[in-house]
């Protein structure tokens, strides 16, 4: 099954956050092919991903066995390297990458989680990423996965005692048994995270998000031999490489990869694979979309899938949130489909 045909789009997104995400956000990826399949993906960049498909990444792909994954992912890569290794370049290929696994599903007429060795059937707890904490009252009813305090608004650096009141009031809203989890979205320093950590470890977090800078590696990994709650990062590392450095290090005990940024699927199965060599645990950033889902459904002995962006509304098919858990639904590929107008 050969590449005829490589395009890419940036869609509209009108509520998506005014800022990079917007500006940068995700890109749709189709890859067509001489038996008339086309596989669809989404990857990361804005006009400048979609720029490296239409250019670098198509004139790769042109010709090749859509099938033959691992090798065209590198190649994307060597042609990339000079300009690439992490962030845009990337965020394109996992575009592209996502694309060819989902043309490898309908070829095969499975779902993806079935090409990995699993099922689509099964249902995966979620958990809900939330911004406002002024309306606590509903949120048992409403999050009953689990729920993660999103806080690099609080201030809490100076201002420690007001998170510790939001994380007390949180787990007593939503009872003693469903996850929470704190993000810090990198606004801390290791002292402040250590203090804060000592006072809300009480309220059982399953892990603390991303407390420092992205590359503060040795804060990281003191922060893991100190920490008494699980420190959790990664949704801003690029390509199982970079991942795998990670791990050598012990910078985190959950792993975040992002499937549309990190590199596509190629890189999420790699990531499992030495997570389990490593006995760390994954927890894709934003896995209730599609893209991570099916990893998770085949991959993960620990599953739990993140709410997904709502203004990618330009994704029709993407299974919902009910009762805190979402299932996958049987389509072969990814199970996701886009209106013609969008290109
Ligand atoms: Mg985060």
């Amino acid at each position: 099954m050969r590449v005829v045909d490589v395009r890419a789009v940036h869609p509209d997104a009108p509520q998506a956050p005014q800022d990079w995400r917007s500006w940068l956000g995700q890109i749709l990826v189709a890859v067509h092919t001489d038996q008339g399949l086309t596989g669809y993906g989404v990857g990361g960049g804005g006009a400048a991903g979609v720029h490296v498909v239409r250019t670098v990444l198509r004139e790769a792909l042109l010709g090749e066995d859509a099938l033959d994954i691992e090798r065209l992912w590198a190649r994307m890569y060597d042609e990339t390297l000079p300009f690439g290794q992490k962030g845009l370049a990337i965020m394109a290929i996992s575009g592209v990458d996502l694309a060819l696994w989902d043309l490898c599903g309908k070829q095969q007429g499975k779902p993806v989680a079935e090409l990995l060795g699993g099922s689509a059937d099964q249902p995966i707890p979620t958990y809900t990423t939330v911004h406002r904490f002024d309306d606590m009252d509903t949120w048992q009813e409403r999050y009953s996965g689990g729920v993660k305090l999103h806080v690099e608004g609080l201030d809490a650096v100076s201002r420690p005692d007001h998170l510790v009141d939001v994380v007390r009031r949180a787990r007593s809203a939503i009872g003693p048994d469903m996850p929470l989890m704190v993000d810090a979205f990198m606004s801390w320093d290791t002292v402040s995270t250590l203090s804060i950590a000592q006072r809300i470890c009480q309220y059982d977090l399953t892990w603390l998000e991303e407390p420092l800078p992205s590359d503060d590696l040795q804060g990281y990994a003191m922060l893991t031999r100190q920490c008494p709650i699980p420190i959790a990062g990664g949704e801003h590392e690029f390509t199982a490489a970079a991942f795998e450095y990670l791990m050598q290090h012990r910078a985190h005990d959950v792993l975040q990869p992002d499937v549309c940024w990190c590199g596509g699927l190629t890189q999420l199965v790699k990531i499992y694979e030495m997570a389990q060599r490593y006995g760390l645990r994954v927890c894709p950033h934003r896995g209730a979309e599609v893209w991570a889902l099916h990893a998770i459904a085949a991959l993960d002995p620990q599953p739990m899938a993140e709410s997904g962006r709502p203004w990618m509304t330009w994704v029709q098919g993407q299974p919902s949130i009910e009762d805190g858990v979402v299932r996958l639904r049987s389509a072969p590929g990814f199970g996701v489909a886009f209106d013609d107008t969008l290109w």
